[in-house]
């Protein structure tokens, strides 16, 4: 048993009361390599952001447990490093999917782990995500739960229809399971096609896609059920056009990918929307910077050399997440 204090990282409890009072969201940015935990880690130390550092089961079956929470662990070390004296860092498990795996994060050192049953029917997914509150609870690790399903792929989730959030059900939920916080589904959606051609519009002048707007009538009625609760959004990367541009121009093939305004997301923000999840983003910003390498300089074939500039473009691509959409920087002095 490790406790996640001894390495640390901090639970999201008083993350998420500091950010719903202060009207931003903490940055939840999914790992699977060095470059992507050194892009995450600078990007908060230099703007001061707290941040959390996700691991799905896709990323455990890539990486390795072990080595990823090693890897959280000496990331602490290298905030400090960079200067940043007290860093806010939460290690989490995204999408924990049973009792078993969320106790072996919080007995592994992880400061919140996510149960996801959201896809069990409604007394089921009380029944599982209070069994894991209570466990996860003994030792202050805090605890995400999810109402209703989002669209998209995501690793190992997948659903190929959404259905949102019953803003009735969420006071009886949160009151009998006792979670932290809430993942909520109002049109968000997981991966960098998170919507099809025919649920968008057309931008004539353009002609990219433009997608429906997410139902704040939802988020509104939640937050008018449980005031002040932390809610979640899973799904919320932007898919940056530029970097589906630069894909695109050096051979690869994503047409048509689109993901959520940034507006949208910055309005989510200022509200009881305290912890947002971006995966995808980073992913088109490495692929981006990689192909370019490759399609400008073939003859190249030192990792660190296509790794390096894929990792400057992430660190620019969270900065700009902190900064002008989640608002999170300066909060962790
Ligand atoms: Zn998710």
């Amino acid at each position: 048993m490790v406790s996640f204090k001894e390495l640390g990282l901090v639970n999201t409890r008083e993350m998420f009361a500091k950010a719903i009072k202060g009207g931003y969201a903490i940055p939840a940015f999914n790992f699977n390599n060095m470059e992507q935990l050194q892009a995450i880690i600078k990007a908060s130390a230099e703007t001061k952001s707290p941040v959390i550092l996700q691991v799905s089961k896709g990323a455990r079956n890539y990486a390795n447990q072990t080595l990823l929470r090693y890897m959280a662990q000496g990331a602490v070390e290298y905030a400090k490093e960079l200067g940043w004296e007290h860093p806010q860092i939460c290690l989490h498990l995204d999408h924990g999917d049973s009792f078993e795996l969320c106790k072996s994060c919080v007995d592994f050192g992880f400061s919140s782990v996510m149960i996801d049953a959201s896809a069990l029917p409604y007394e089921e997914n009380i029944a599982l995500t209070k069994k894991v509150v209570d466990y996860a609870h003994q030792f202050d690790v805090t605890v995400e739960a999810e109402l209703g399903v989002l669209a998209g792929v995501e690793d190992e989730v997948a659903s190929e229809v959404s259905h949102y959030t019953k803003p009735e059900e969420v006071v009886d939920f949160a009151t009998r399971t006792g979670c932290d916080s809430l993942a909520i589904s109002i049109g968000t959606s997981h991966g960098a096609y998170k919507f099809t051609p025919e649920q968008c519009t057309r931008d004539p002048k353009t002609g990219r896609l433009v997608p429906p707007p997410l139902a704040f009538d939802v988020l509104d009625a939640v937050m008018e059920q449980l005031p002040g609760f932390p809610i979640v959004l899973h799904g919320s990367s932007s898919v940056p056009q530029e970097y589906v541009d630069m894909i695109n121009q050096y051979g690869g093939k994503l047409p048509d990918a689109v993901g959520i305004p940034e507006e949208q997301l910055r309005k989510a923000s200022k509200s009881a929307v305290c912890k947002i999840n971006i995966d995808s983003d980073s992913r088109l910003a490495f692929t981006a910077a990689v192909r370019k390498v490759f399609a400008e300089k073939p003859a190249e074939f030192d990792p660190r050399k296509y790794c390096g500039p894929a990792r400057d473009l992430m660190t620019e691509l969270y900065k700009h997440k902190i900064i002008n959409v989640l608002g999170s920087d300066g909060k962790a002095e």
